[in-house]
């Protein structure tokens, strides 16, 4: 058994060439096998990631707010507090906060221990994030 204290977490700002508008990430330190990536992610209304992929898949858990989802040739889904989203590896996808309400998610990147796996491509354009929501 390892556990990683909270104290641990690095908070930081998301970097611009990764997302549209205020999201703050806290990563979790390396744990030890069966390890993954676990961050913790704040997205105030309207940010959102840009489109992405990862090669590993990722699984996300809202644990509160509302917001965004959206997989590469689908309309956007809603998601809610407590909602679970899982992404195949090479899925092709954004997510982020509703228009009007800050979100929270946990992510978690199988098989990697940082984000360096996660393959960051153009921005969600105002367009695409005012589009179909089903
Ligand atoms: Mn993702």
């Amino acid at each position: 058994m390892k556990v990683v204290s909270a104290r641990d977490a690095k908070t930081r700002r998301g970097p611009e060439e990764w997302f549209t508008g205020a999201v703050w990430m806290e990563a979790t330190p390396a744990g030890t096998p069966p390890d993954a990536g676990i961050f913790r992610v704040l997205f105030e209304p309207g940010a959102r990631t840009n489109w992405h992929i990862h090669p590993e898949g990722q699984i996300l858990y809202v644990v509160t707010g509302e917001g965004r989802a959206q997989k590469e040739g689908e309309p956007a889904v809603e998601i809610h507090t407590g909602d679970t989203v899982y992404f195949a590896p090479g899925e092709k996808h954004w997510h982020g906060a509703a228009p009007d309400t800050f979100m929270v998610h946990v992510a978690i990147n199988p098989a990697a221990n940082s984000d360096g796996g996660t393959d960051w491509l153009e921005q969600v354009t105002d367009e695409e994030y005012s589009g179909e929501v089903r």
